[in-house]
């Protein structure tokens, strides 16, 4: 690395606890699918923060929402209302046809949330005892960081030397429905699933699995819970990964790509009467449901309501598809994609996962590895053709055996 990032990159290790491992780019400024490091260098940006960039870099109809509600007011608390979170909260429920919105900030709280509600829900209508509500979630998850969530997480990383665990939690095998069935107690509220597993890989489960387990779910009195906050809003080429197949949870957990890359916005969404159960004073966030926060949210919701992004991630990934699968066999050993989302499994041969986007990182594209051997590539839905097309020979460059 040249002085100007290694410069960047030592005040930064001086003052950072180590919990990231970043590859070495320090980036000042970032403009659509493209950002520019502090050396002048540009790069792809194959990732988009996890997805929370969907609409790209500095998007000029976000930036304008954001600037117009700095003038006016940006946090009031919801000790008083504010003129934007009404709005913001009517358009997201008409977006994914739900009934109510809980405003957040974080993925992590609003998966919080959506577990207060389920057990509140089982106590006060299912009729669970107190105390005994338990939830079903699925091996290789990942749905956050909190003490709470990494007590599920089946990730020794993620959750080992953090106990005690929450208890009230068990895991079944990934895309098994029959598990979840012979799982099901009189105790059990929820089962709370990633659609696609995001963290894992870009796991995509066959399609009869959802459908089953909203069958099961609905039959057995038990809440589906879908956690879409990196498969939602317009990544798999439909609004919710849950349309692809036709399914409609009880409860939905947005994040990421709701605050536009600008603020932090997430929401759980869902049904009136599962929602409903909370009263006044039970949960709550000092930032949640702000009026920048709600301002932005409602321009990425307007974004969403026409289609095109959604319809983009579906070209484009199929587009995609069609230049990595020669891969297959050559380099990679396997490749799952749903819309604009791809989890490549690299070739041990060839390298780590890591080793994978450094050379990737020198040839301009920025990506991430996950679970050792997985690449993932979420570039904004914003990029172009052309350039997903160089992307892709940047792969072949590196990948190819
Ligand atoms: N849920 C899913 C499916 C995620 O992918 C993530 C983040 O990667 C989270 C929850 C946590 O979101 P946050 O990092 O905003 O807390």
């Amino acid at each position: 690395a040249s002085t100007r990032t290694a410069a960047a990159i030592a005040v930064e290790e001086g003052a950072l606890a180590h919990n990231y491992h970043p590859l070495p780019v320090v980036v000042e400024t970032g403009d659509g699918a493209w950002v520019t490091d502090v050396e002048g260098n540009r790069y792809l940006d194959c990732l988009a923060a996890y997805s929370a960039v969907n609409f790209g870099h500095g998007s000029p109809r976000l930036l304008d929402a954001a600037r117009a509600q700095l003038d006016r007011v940006t946090l009031t608390s919801r000790a008083f209302h504010n003129d934007r979170l009404g709005p913001f909260a009517a358009a997201l429920a008409g977006l994914v046809d739900a009934d109510l919105v809980l405003p957040m900030n974080t993925g992590a709280e609003a998966v919080e949330s959506a577990i207060k509600v389920a057990r509140a829900w089982g106590y006060r209508v299912k009729g669970v005892p107190e105390g005994r509500a338990t939830i079903i979630v699925a091996d290789g998850n990942f749905h956050g960081r909190t003490t709470t969530i990494v007590s599920f997480s089946g990730d020794p990383e993620a959750r080992d030397g953090f106990g005690p665990y929450t208890p009230g939690f068990v895991s079944v095998p990934y895309g098994d429905a029959d598990a979840i069935e012979a799982a099901i107690t009189d105790d059990t509220v929820a089962v709370l699933l990633e659609p696609i597993q995001g963290e894992a890989g870009v796991i995509v489960p066959p399609a009869s699995y959802l459908p089953a387990v909203r069958a099961i779910t609905a039959a057995r009195n038990v809440l589906l819970v879908a956690d879409e906050i990196q498969s939602g809003l317009g990544r798999t080429g439909s609004t919710l990964a849950c349309d692809l197949v036709g399914v409609k949870p009880d409860l939905i957990t947005l994040g990421k790509a709701l605050g536009g890359g600008i603020v932090p916005v997430s929401a759980v969404v869902g049904r009136r009467d599962v929602l409903g159960v909370l009263r006044p004073g039970e949960h709550g966030s000092t930032f949640g449901g702000n009026p920048l926060a709600a301002a932005v949210g409602l321009e990425v919701v307007r974004m969403l309501e026409t289609g095109e992004y959604q319809e983009r991630a579906a070209s484009l990934g199929a587009r995609l598809r069609k230049a990595i699968d020669p891969l297959v066999g050559s380099g990679v050993v396997a490749v799952r994609s749903a819309g604009l989302w791809f989890g490549i499994d690299v070739d041990p041969a060839v390298g780590t996962g890591r080793e994978v986007c450094e050379a990737l990182l020198r040839r301009g594209v920025l990506a991430k590895d996950t679970h050792g051997s997985t690449i993932r590539l979420a570039p904004p839905l914003v990029v172009s053709g052309d350039d997903l097309d160089w992307a892709a020979e940047q792969l072949h460059a590196v990948l190819a055996r």
